[in-house]
């Protein structure tokens, strides 16, 4: 066994992570996510949805370099994401929720939907695939992506959806 299908998908999510492609991921990755969504969306980084996003980036930061950065030198490499935040995030689905999510909703806004006001409408397919293509998703792979998102077959994918499929992808079983 050289390279498996799991140490392949596990590169691909490191690599989603790591924005900036420069082998680690750090606080700098999330803000360049964060900022890069607002420009594909066209929102002010001083907008309310514009710092909700740049909230939610910090927070996602905080909690993976909590789970993940092992020596506490605000570095995730790859060997800390593979042996502590993907382990410990398989072993506990919820719990990557739990941290992504304030980013996940922020960006649904932003994405132009009201996604979790009390089961609002929802981010369309399209939209979402923007987003997921931002993150660093290839352009066919994330639309896909963002039509199995959306579970119901509604054309709207709100933020139940979208939460489940990171912790899902994130979370991958070997
Ligand atoms: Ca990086
Ligand atoms: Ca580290």
């Amino acid at each position: 066994m050289v390279t498996s299908e799991y140490e392949r998908r596990i590169a691909a999510r490191f690599a989603g992570f790591d924005q900036d492609g420069n082998g680690y991921i750090d606080r700098e990755d999330f803000m360049a996510a964060a900022k890069a969504l607002l420009a594909e969306f066209g929102t002010a980084a001083r907008s309310d949805k514009g710092q909700a996003l740049y909230v939610g980036a910090e927070a996602f930061w905080q909690g993976m370099a909590g789970i993940a950065d092992r020596d506490g030198d605000q570095r995730i490499t790859r060997e800390e994401f593979v042996n502590g935040a993907v382990k410990r995030l398989r072993d506990n689905p919820d719990r990557f929720a739990e941290i992504a999510r304030p980013f996940l909703h922020a960006a649904l806004a932003v994405a132009g939907g009201d996604a979790g006001a009390g089961g609002g409408a929802g981010v369309g397919v399209d939209d979402t695939a923007r987003v997921l293509r931002v993150l660093g998703v290839d352009g066919d792979v994330a639309a896909q992506a963002a039509a199995q998102l959306d579970a119901d077959g509604d054309g709207r994918i709100d933020e139940e959806e979208i939460v489940s499929a990171f912790a899902r992808y994130f979370t991958v079983p070997e």
